[in-house]
């Protein structure tokens, strides 16, 4: 795979995958680790969807990019970062808590602004992912905290495969999270209508999310190549 992707440029890499996937899913361009100067070159051919998952990062490419780019918050957030991003960010695919989504009404209100979240629920095998499970959503949809927010959309979920070549581990992890998926749109825990969006899939398995019923893949390698973690 990376010596394919080493002949071509990263605006190629892009406009390959956006051809191969059906038009009613959004590709995101993953460009954590990666300079500005590559996130343009994506812009240049039409990319508008980005997603960073540090805070930090996020802020300092905003600052210096076009402002009609629809960023991404897709990496853990933590309380205390989430007012320096209401003003911008897109869509929040890492919500995973109750007082977390407080705070994103919170800065919302102040801004004027309905925010659009997704749920990150927790479907991998691993314990280092994060997330709620079927039940913790539930729970949270149900509570009087949440009905009380006037400053938030949840449009969906987002998830997270298990690290693994395992085909049938992965599809079932996609399917599972469909399924909670179409069960809490027929439910009447939410307003269903603009309840769309499935965020699941990265380089390695978005196909498979795709037929697994995804509307939203996260694309970093294939388009931008491997990262580099200096201190790691
Ligand atoms: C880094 C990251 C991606 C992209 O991963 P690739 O395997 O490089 O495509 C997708 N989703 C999340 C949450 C990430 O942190």
């Amino acid at each position: 795979m990376a010596l394919i992707f080493l002949a071509m440029s990263y605006a190629d890499n892009y406009n390959t995958i956006l051809k191969s996937i059906p038009p009613h899913v959004t590709l995101i361009a993953v460009s954590k680790t990666h300079p500005i100067e590559a996130i343009e070159e994506v812009y240049a051919v039409g990319c508008r969807h980005f997603g960073e998952n540090k805070v930090q990062e996020l802020l300092l490419k905003q600052a210096k990019l076009p402002k009609d780019i629809y960023w991404h918050m897709i990496g853990h957030l933590q309380t205390n970062k989430v007012k320096s991003i209401i003003p911008f960010v897109h869509l929040i695919h890492s919500v995973d808590s109750l007082k977390l989504l407080s705070e994103i009404d919170k800065e919302a209100c102040k801004h004027n602004k309905v925010q659009d979240c997704l749920l990150q629920i927790y479907i991998a095998k691993e314990e280092t992912k994060f997330g709620l499970s079927k039940e913790e959503v539930i729970e949270l949809l149900s509570s009087q905290t949440f009905l009380d927010f006037r400053n938030i959309n949840i449009r969906g979920l987002m998830g997270m495969a298990s690290f693994t070549n395992d085909y049938e581990i992965v599809k079932g992890e996609f399917n599972n999270l469909k399924t909670i998926f179409s069960d809490l749109k027929k439910s009447e825990l939410k307003d269903s209508k603009s309840f769309d969006t499935i965020s699941m899939g990265m380089s390695g398995d978005y196909n498979l999310a795709i037929e697994q019923g995804s509307t939203m893949v996260r694309v970093g390698t294939n388009i931008f190549g491997s990262r580099y973690y200096p201190n790691r």
